[in-house]
């Protein structure tokens, strides 16, 4: 770990959004979940979130720019669990849906705790999932085709969260509890140490002031 390393794994992570979030339910091609990953990593979201059966279970694609390492994705058993434990963190959950209520999704305050829920491929929101969601949002459609990809119409949306965000003054300090940070630095800096720590259920190591471990 390079000192200049360190400061970069800094600034990113003090630019880390906790209460901006998706949730893909059943998204299942890899090179969208790779697309939308690094998407979230751009716009500084700190954790993803998955609903994923068994048979669906998120993989990754080259088209995730190596982002899935800085991107946490907590898959989920069902929609309603997925529901459940979102809202229990203080979210709102907006289902990216064309549905006839459905607003302008410039028209939300995504300064707000927000989570974008964003649908399959192919069958799209789930009717379980629409019902449960705090509003739905769309992007406008003005060709022929009725929707887009889902990596772009989750790219389009979290861009205006961030432009919103931006404008708010968030990305200005880290927004991320103490202990907190600590862990997901030390994580990002040295994954296999973290790996090993948590196996033997011990306590990470603190870190000197250029990044460096401290001896022993
Ligand atoms: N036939 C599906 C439907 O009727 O929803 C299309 C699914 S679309 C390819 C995949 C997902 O991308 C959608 O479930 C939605 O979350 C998001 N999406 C695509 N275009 C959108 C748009 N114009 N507005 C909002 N969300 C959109």
């Amino acid at each position: 770990m390079t000192p200049e390393r360190f400061k970069r794994l800094n600034e990113v992570l003090s630019r880390r959004q906790p209460d901006l979030t998706v949730l893909l339910e059943q998204v299942h091609k890899p090179h969208n979940l790779s697309a939308i990953l690094r998407t979230c990593d751009a716009v500084g979201v700190l954790e993803a979130h998955a609903v994923a059966s068994g048979r669906h279970l998120p993989t990754y694609h080259d088209t995730s720019g190596g982002s899935h390492k800085w991107m946490f994705l907590q898959v989920h058993r069902d929609v309603a669990t997925a529901f459940h434990n979102l809202r229990a963190s203080g979210f709102k959950i907006y289902a990216a849906h064309l549905s006839e209520q459905a607003l302008d999704y410039r028209e939300l305050d995504y300064t707000k705790p927000s989570c974008i829920l964003l649908g399959a491929e192919k069958w799209g929101v789930s009717e379980q999932a629409a019902l449960l969601a705090d509003g739905h949002i769309v992007i406008p459609m003005m060709g022929m085709v009725q929707s887009l990809n889902v990596s772009v119409a989750a790219a389009v949306i979290l861009f205006e969260a961030q432009r919103q965000r931006l404008k708010a003054g968030m990305y200005q300090a880290s927004r991320l509890e103490a202990q907190n940070y600590r862990r997901i630095l030390f994580e990002w800096a040295y994954p296999e140490v973290a790996e090993i720590c948590q196996k033997e259920n011990r306590p990470y190591p603190e870190l000197g002031p250029g990044g460096e471990l401290a001896p022993g």
